[in-house]
């Protein structure tokens, strides 16, 4: 087995690569509309003004929790944001209700915080973080072409 690509990032890395790795145009990281379906379920959708399209499940939300525990958690595991922690393998299987929101509501001009119906809130998911993790076809080839080593 080789480690070599590991790296071990302190909190403060994590933060940045979160919010700063490629800078995005204003339009790209404004939402025109905003859908959070709490009550089908299913997750939320955003239109950026530049015309894009973004939806997220809530399963995936809450994987991809932006606050510094789940953060640190997902970097510990070597997940990325969205991925569910694997689950253990010789447990029996236990129903767990999908995570699902009991609400969400706007922070300031740049966020959306979800209160998740587990009781954890403490992720703000900015725009920009959003726009970043957006899971259309699109964006998840141009995130596969540039993942690899930096530098
Ligand atoms: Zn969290
Ligand atoms: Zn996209």
């Amino acid at each position: 087995m080789c480690h070599e690509g590991i790296r071990i990032a302190s909190k403060e890395e994590n933060a940045r690569e979160a919010e700063e790795d490629r800078p995005l145009p204003r339009i790209a990281v404004t939402p025109e509309k905003v859908r959070v379906l709490v009550t089908e379920g299913k997750g939320m959708e955003i239109d950026w003004v530049d015309g894009h399209k973004s939806a997220w499940s809530f399963a995936w939300l809450r994987e991809a929790c932006p606050c510094a525990t789940c953060m640190e958690e997902r970097k510990a595991d070597g997940r990325k944001a969205g991925q569910p922690k694997p689950k253990p393998a010789n447990l029996l299987p236990m129903y767990t209700p999908p995570p699902k929101p009991a609400s969400a509501q706007a922070v300031g001009r740049y966020a959306i915080q979800f209160n998740w119906a587990d009781g954890h809130s403490g992720g703000i998911y900015s725009w920009q973080y959003l726009r970043r993790v957006c899971q259309c076809p699109e964006c998840t080839f141009a995130a596969d072409e540039t993942t690899g080593t930096p530098n």
